[in-house]
C-alpha cells in the first residue's frame, strides 16, 4: 500500500504528530504572532505539554488555538487566552498565585513554569482529583490543588500577588479581592451566562481597586456561592 492510500483509505488513519513541533508553531504563530510578548509566558507555554491535558480523542487538536471540551461539561481554555491572562497578570518569579477553576490543570501548569507557588481551586471533585494526579505525574511540585468553591479563596495561603479566575462571574467575589496583596492583580472574565464577558484586570491600590478592560471573552460560568 502506498503512503497516500495508507493515509486516506485506512479505517482509522493515523497521522504521526510531532507535538514538540506543533507546540512551537502554536507559540510562534498563535501567541507571539498575535501580540503576546512576555518572554517568560512564551517560554512557559513552549514547555507545557498541552496534549497531556486534553482528552485523548482531541489529542491531535491540542495545539490548535481553540478551547476544547474536558470532562464534566467544562473546557480547557484557548491557548491565546491562557497566554493573554498570564501576561496580563505581570508575574515575577517570586510571586504566589491563586487560580479559581482548575479544570484540566493546564493554566496552573503554565503558571507553575513562571512563578514560585501556584494554588488552584476546583469546584467539581472529579476534575480536582484528576488535575492533582496529572500535575503530580508530570512533576509539577509547586502547585497545590484544592477541591472547593473558589468564591471563598484560600485563606491559609493568602495574600496573593495575583489571582486568575478562569470561569465567568457575574461580579467579583469580595473574599478574592480581599486576598490580593497591595499592588496585586486579579484577571477575571466578568459578565453574564450567554453573552461574551469582559476580561478585566483589577489592581489593588491604596485608594481602592483600579479596573482595566482587556478584551471580550467567552468562559464557562463560575458556579456556587457567586450565584446566590
Ligand atoms: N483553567 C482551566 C479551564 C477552566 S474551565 C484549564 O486550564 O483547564 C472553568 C473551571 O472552573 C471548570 O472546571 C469549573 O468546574 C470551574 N469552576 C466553576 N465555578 C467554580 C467555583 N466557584 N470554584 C472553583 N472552580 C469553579
Amino acid at each position: 500500500m502506498s503512503l497516500i492510500s495508507a493515509v486516506f483509505l485506512g479505517p482509522k488513519p493515523v497521522f504521526p504528530v510531532d507535538f514538540d513541533m506543533e507546540r512551537k508553531r502554536m507559540v510562534d504563530e498563535d501567541l507571539r504572532g498575535r501580540g503576546i510578548a512576555d518572554e517568560a509566558v512564551l517560554k512557559a507555554m513552549l514547555k507545557t505539554p498541552r496534549h497531556l491535558f486534553v482528552e485523548e480523542r482531541y489529542i491531535e487538536r491540542a495545539y490548535a488555538d481553540s478551547a476544547l471540551p474536558i470532562k464534566e461539561n467544562q473546557t480547557i481554555s484557548q491557548p491565546f487566552i491562557v497566554a493573554l491572562m498570564t501576561q496580563s497578570a505581570m508575574l515575577k518569579p517570586s510571586d504566589r498565585v491563586l487560580e479559581i477553576g482548575t479544570g484540566s490543570g493546564y493554566q496552573a501548569a503554565v503558571l507553575a513554569g513562571i512563578v514560585k507557588e501556584v494554588y488552584t481551586i476546583e469546584i467539581v471533585k472529579n476534575l480536582a482529583d484528576e488535575a492533582r494526579e496529572r500535575l503530580a505525574r508530570l512533576g509539577y511540585k509547586n502547585v497545590k490543588v484544592l477541591h472547593g468553591d473558589g468564591y471563598h479563596g484560600w485563606k491559609e495561603a493568602a495574600p496573593f500577588d495575583a489571582i486568575l479566575i478562569t470561569a465567568a462571574a457575574p461580579q467579583i467575589p469580595q473574599p478574592l479581592l480581599d486576598q490580593l496583596k497591595m499592588g496585586g492583580r486579579m484577571i477575571a472574565p466578568v459578565g453574564g451566562y450567554w453573552f461574551s464577558q469582559d476580561l478585566l484586570r483589577l489592581t489593588r491600590e491604596k485608594g481602592g481597586v483600579r479596573k482595566e478592560y482587556i478584551t471580550g471573552v467567552v468562559f464557562v460560568p463560575m458556579t456556587g456561592e457567586v450565584r446566590k
